[in-house]
């Protein structure tokens, strides 16, 4: 194992009973499950690699923290040409700028 975080004062042998305590290691553990939780993750620009669309929304993801909680507004497909979720690309970019990319950024204006 990677002593590298609990090399401090904390005895690898000699424990005998289980401890309902939580160890450094436990902690640094569940912090990072948390960490990787995206459940609470904020809406961004999702770009569909097939066909160009943008759209503003979250990709459909499953949180590896909460495996059977899915959210139904979450993009599973292009809403455009109903491609999957594995082609569509996640870029950060908040609400305005989209709009602006979607109003503005047509590569084929007519006009
Ligand atoms: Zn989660
Ligand atoms: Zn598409």
């Amino acid at each position: 194992m990677n002593s590298k975080l609990t090399s401090k004062n904390v005895p690898k042998m000699g424990i005998t009973r289980k401890d309902p305590i939580f160890t450094d290691e436990d902690r640094i553990a569940e912090a990072q499950r948390q960490a990787a939780c995206i459940c609470a993750r904020p809406k961004t620009t999702i770009h569909c690699l097939r066909c160009g669309n943008l759209s503003f929304g979250r990709k459909f993801r499953t949180c590896s923290t909460h495996p059977n909680i899915v959210y139904l507004y979450d993009l599973r497909t292009c809403a455009v040409c109903l491609g999957p979720a594995k082609d569509m690309e996640e870029l950060p970019i908040d609400f305005e700028t989209y709009q602006k990319l979607t109003r503005v950024g047509a590569p084929h204006s007519t006009r």
